[in-house]
């Protein structure tokens, strides 16, 4: 589970243009991969081998000037209340603004490590300027020209080192499923948690969580043993009101992160959105286990063939990563919970599944002699041999004479044939070529 670095600041104060270029080189492959340009404010970055999250908050704030204020106060709220680190974005050609001065006044409180950090500044003369930032009472800053990247490495180091220490995902024998419940507002989440544990009687020991506010609550229901992975917003809500989407994101990440599967719930009521989507991809890209469970069923007018053709329609709001149950239930009536734990519980085997050297060589091998890859700029690739990587994760390494002919369509060939022959269901997988 990597650490949650929030970027918070007026808007801009280039903001965006910073988390696009630590964001960027990674982003670029993996959508470039799945086919999918986005708005992104969520993205993962690393330095000197330290991988965090990233989340740029500007992006979140719509609407006129007068309610930019009032909105980034609630965004810095809800940053420092969930993230490990903050980096507070001001622009020196601006100087101290009244804004500034609002969220610094938020930020003195803080005991989580705050970055200040002066954006544009190209220049020595800039660089003198950039000492009334001290007014703000944040001490040190750090000097940046996002355009160019000057500033950053050194910004960066120091980021790096006051993250907290990093919590690798273990593979652990007879380790309880967690499992996180995550949505848009009033989806129907807390029904959800409701239906599945009622009044709380089934908990089994409360542990505290790995991180500050994460709690994993141990239950047994219907003969099935998991940890649900509450977030402080799931049981009480906060005072910060939950209509605000970046809220629903800030909090899936932390949730996701420390989640092995993610139980999407879907109002069926309303039309499946970006925002869904945003959430299932954050899933998606830490490799969680998903299972999309579609609730307030009871509301929907059925004939024979509704779940077919909603099932579809969902289907092509997720690709190209298809290959994920789809539940319909009511947390009202509590009409398929039980379906819906056991699809969870399923989805987690198969996401700790271990497959043997041998098996995969004899199956897939075959399989690959019958349709090898295609040459490439006349080059023919020969793939070896085949291994599972022991990752938290199923990660399948391809050994070969030449892994960088082998193209994006075959790769997704081979991950598409280890799907139909383990059941993958639910679970991301990674297909990589390793030189030989
Ligand atoms: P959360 O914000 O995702 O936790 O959503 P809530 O659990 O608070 O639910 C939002 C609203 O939807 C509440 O008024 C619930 O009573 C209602 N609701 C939740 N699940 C269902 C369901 O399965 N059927 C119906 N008819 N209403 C539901």
């Amino acid at each position: 589970m990597s650490s949650i670095v929030a970027i918070v600041g007026r808007p801009n104060v280039g903001k965006s243009t910073f988390f696009n270029r630590l964001i960027q080189r990674r982003e670029a492959i993996v959508d470039a991969v799945s086919g999918v340009t986005r708005d992104r404010h969520y993205g993962k970055s690393d330095w000197n081998g330290r991988e965090f999250s990233l989340i740029d908050t500007g992006g979140y704030v719509k609407g006129s000037d007068d309610v930019f204020e009032a909105e980034i106060d609630k965004q810095v709220v809800l940053a420092i209340e969930e993230a490990d680190a903050i980096i507070f974005m001001v622009n020196v050609e601006d100087g101290v603004t009244g804004m500034d001065e609002d969220v610094a006044r938020l930020l003195r409180k803080v005991t989580k490590p705050v970055f200040l950090v002066v954006n544009k500044v190209d220049n020595g003369k800039r660089e003198e300027d950039a000492v009334e930032f001290y007014n703000l009472g944040l001490g040190e800053y750090h000097t940046i020209a996002s355009i160019n990247g000057s500033g950053t490495g050194d910004l960066l180091d120091d980021l790096v080192k006051a993250l907290p220490e990093e919590e690798e995902e273990e593979v652990e024998e007879d380790a309880i499923p967690r499992f996180a419940v995550v949505g848009r507002p009033n989806a129907g989440k807390s029904s959800f948690i409701n239906a599945l544990i009622g009044e709380e009687r089934y908990i089994v020991t409360d542990i505290a969580g790995t991180t500050r506010d994460a709690i994993d609550t141990k239950y047994n229901r219907f003969g099935f043993e998991f940890n649900l992975v509450d977030t402080a917003g799931i049981r009480k809500k906060s005072k910060v009101k939950e209509d605000l989407e970046f809220y629903s994101v800030m909090r899936s990440v932390r949730a996701i992160e420390h989640a092995d599967v993610c139980l999407l719930v879907v109002d069926a009521t309303r039309t499946f959105d970006g925002q869904i989507q945003n959430i299932f991809w954050l899933a998606q890209r830490n490799r969680k286990g998903i299972v999309v469970l579609i609730n307030k069923w009871d509301l929907v007018e059925k004939d024979h063939k509704s779940t077919n053709e909603y099932e579809k329609h969902i289907k092509k709001q997720l690709e190209p990563f298809t290959d994920v149950p789809i539940i319909f239930i009511s947390a009202l009536t509590k009409q398929r919970i039980f379906k819906a734990i056991e699809t969870a519980v399923e989805v987690y085997n198969n996401r700790t599944k271990r497959i043997k050297t041998s098996e995969l060589n004899e199956t897939l091998l075959p399989i690959i002699d019958n349709y090898p890859p295609p040459a490439y700029k006349g080059k023919f690739v020969k793939i070896k041999y085949i291994m599972q990587l022991p990752t938290p994760q199923p990660q399948f390494a391809f050994f070969c004479n030449l892994p960088q002919y082998v193209r994006e369509g075959y790769k997704r060939y081979l991950e598409n044939k280890l799907r139909e022959l383990y059941d993958f269901k639910g679970v991301p997988i990674s297909v990589y070529m390793r030189k030989k």
